[in-house]
């Protein structure tokens, strides 16, 4: 029999995927990695949810990167869009290509996972290992009860149209942390040094974003559309009001900013990165104005900063506010993949 040797694929599932840590039981998943494929319960009143996000080193994250902060970026990146359905995580696949086995990385990697899937209680049930440029692709599985999943396609007119946390940090972090952005020569911080408090922030902000989890399984009920922020404000409420058929406004003094972003970035780059720049992974969404009241308290019962942004209207795009309510021009820029820059091992980069 043919006796793998000692970093063969299988050493590497069992040493850093098959582990206690990450492959732990759930009730529900009946049989997890080992076999040819994952047997999973969904329970009859549910819907299984399912999304996939592939990162590419060097788009979707710098080279040479901490292997445990990708990990924990990659998994949260995919819990955001199970939020985004208002759906609860149940388990997870990861995809790995990897250029060699590298134990160091693989450790550091194994670990990154763990915080999230325990945290969710969504352990690892499968996966595929291979050989190849570096890349990362994890689906997630969630459930949603039947016909309540938060939809693109359900705002309505007289809408309010909310956003949780602040906008903008994925986009200054970039910055922060040394790496190339896709907003130009322009979009810089306006401090020739962040403080290290700014720092840790914006790394954080960039490496740990924090699914809405919470936030969707208590309020998802009202939210009549929702949409994960992975690409701006501008391109995701997009998304919302093509599919729902209605138009939007945003009163831009609305929109919340961190601290760090009022105390490094000036306010033109500022609305920059919140509209166009993208990795911010809260949620966007709308909610009957009848069901405003109910919401906010929810949120704030949880602890969780929601704002309203705007309002769903009939008709088509969105409308920008000023503060006196008279309309302001803002130029589209949406990210696009295929015009991205490439993101490259900056000084400031641990
Ligand atoms: P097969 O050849 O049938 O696809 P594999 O040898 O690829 O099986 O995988 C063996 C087992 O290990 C399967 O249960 C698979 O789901 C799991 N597995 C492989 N790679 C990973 C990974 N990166 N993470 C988690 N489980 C994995
Ligand atoms: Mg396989």
């Amino acid at each position: 029999m043919h006796k793998p040797s000692s970093h063969s694929e299988f050493e590497i599932i069992r040493r850093f995927f098959a582990t206690s840590n990450l492959s732990f039981p759930r009730e529900g998943i009946e049989l997890g990695i080992g076999d040819d494929a994952a047997l999973i319960e969904v329970p009859p009143n549910k819907h299984l949810a399912m999304s996939m996000d592939v990162l590419i080193s060097g788009i979707h994250f710098p080279l040479g990167a901490d292997p445990s902060l990708i990990a924990n970026r990659a998994l949260a990146v995919n819990l955001s869009d199970l939020a985004a359905m208002g759906a609860e995580p149940y388990c997870f696949t990861l995809g790995l290509v990897l250029p060699h086995s590298d134990e160091k990385w693989l450790a550091g990697f194994s670990s990154g996972l763990e915080h999230l899937a325990r945290q969710y209680n969504c352990p690892l049930v499968g996966g595929d290992t291979s050989r190849g440029p570096m890349s990362i692709c994890i689906q997630v599985q969630g459930l949603v009860e039947k016909n309540r999943a938060a939809r693109r396609s359900g705002a309505n007119v007289g809408d309010k149209i909310y956003v949780s946390g602040t906008l903008g940090d994925g986009a200054i972090a970039l910055l922060a942390l040394g790496l190339d952005s896709h907003l130009g020569s322009e979009f810089s911080l306006a401090v020739s040094e962040p403080s290290a408090a700014c720092m840790q922030f914006f790394e954080d902000a960039y490496f740990k974003p924090h699914p809405q989890i919470e936030l969707s399984s208590a309020a998802g009920k009202l939210f009549s559309s929702a949409i994960d922020i992975s690409d701006g404000l501008q391109g995701d409420l997009q998304h919302i009001l093509d599919q729902s058929e209605v138009a939007g406004n945003i009163r831009l003094d609305a929109i919340p900013y961190s601290k760090s972003a009022l105390s490094c970035v000036s306010p033109e780059n500022r609305l920059l990165a919140a509209l166009f720049g993208g990795d911010d992974y809260g949620l966007c969404f709308t909610v009957a104005e009848k069901d405003c009241v109910e919401l906010e308290a929810i949120a704030k019962g949880l602890g969780v900063s929601i704002t309203c942004i705007g309002d769903i209207n009939a008709g088509e795009g969105i409308d920008y506010l000023g503060a006196d309510g008279s309309p302001v021009e803002v130029v589209p820029q949406a990210f696009q993949h295929f015009s991205a820059t490439t993101l490259t091992h900056g000084s400031r980069l641990k």
